[in-house]
């Protein structure tokens, strides 16, 4: 973390979990277990059809609610689709856009992440870029090449005055669910390189205000050692973010 060049984000990704009366349940217990959070964004992101409940649980403390996905036309004939204008209705603050599940599963190309991270930007939120390199790419020693192409790719078009609301997720996929970590240096060298992606293409200043995550089994247990690192300027956390407890322990990990 870097606190005086940028925000440090916490955020959680629920994925295909929790019905309505659960979100609720569990937007209780994590207030009620994180106290007051001077230095950091409390992100939770939860499937569309609970964005209302989550709203209204979260409506009186200052964490926020995030979608996983938002579809980049703001309406049309695209069944099945949410729009940006409507998340935005419903008090949705931040969007995952380009989780690795989605490329891999719904065939989301680095085109449509562009596309979806500059609609979420136009209508004033804030998009979670997710990139990552899978295995066989680390394996390979070409992580760094395959990281680079989806930040500038992503980011294709995207004015400078809205850096400061892009919060890019490095998320190792051979970490995603599997209880393998990233070590602290490997995620750190990948934010410094994502930076370094950044700052070619806007500038040091624009750069290094830009707020870089890491996800991939992040939990309550290696969250600390993680979040030291000058470059992980915060977590996007899957399965640890079902327990409100073990959630709550990660934020106060980077409460410190
Ligand atoms: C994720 O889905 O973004 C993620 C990081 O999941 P997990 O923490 O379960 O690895």
């Amino acid at each position: 973390m870097n606190r005086k060049y940028r925000k440090t984000v916490i955020a959680a990704n629920w994925k295909m979990n929790k019905d309505a009366d659960e979100t609720k349940a569990c937007a209780e217990e994590i207030k009620s277990l994180v106290g007051r959070v001077r230095w950091c964004d409390i992100v939770v992101c939860v499937p569309s059809v609970d964005i209302a409940a989550a709203v209204k649980a979260f409506r009186d403390c200052r964490i926020s609610v995030g979608a996983q996905n938002v579809f980049y036309e703001p309406s049309g004939a695209y069944t099945g689709e949410v729009s940006v204008p409507m998340l935005k209705s419903l008090g949705v603050k931040y969007v995952i856009v380009g989780h690795s599940e989605r490329r891999k599963y719904f065939g989301e190309t680095d085109e449509d992440v562009s596309k979806k991270v500059r609609a979420v930007l136009e209508g004033g939120m804030s998009p979670i870029v997710c990139v990552g390199e899978e295995l066989a790419q680390r394996q390979a020693g070409v992580e760094q090449e395959i990281v680079a192409a989806q930040v500038k790719l992503a980011l294709q078009g995207v004015e400078p005055a809205n850096l400061r609301r892009v919060i890019i997720a490095y998320e190792p996929i051979w970490a995603i669910g599997t209880g393998l970590t990233a070590t602290p240096e490997e995620a750190n060298r990948m934010g410094e390189h994502i930076r370094t992606v950044i700052r070619k293409m806007y500038g040091a200043r624009v750069a290094r205000s830009v707020t870089i995550q890491y996800g991939g089994s992040m939990n309550e247990n290696n969250a600390a050692e993680l979040l030291a690192q000058p470059d992980v300027d915060g977590g996007l956390i899957g399965g640890a973010s079902l327990d409100a407890k073990k959630f709550a322990a990660i934020v106060e990990a980077a409460n410190q």
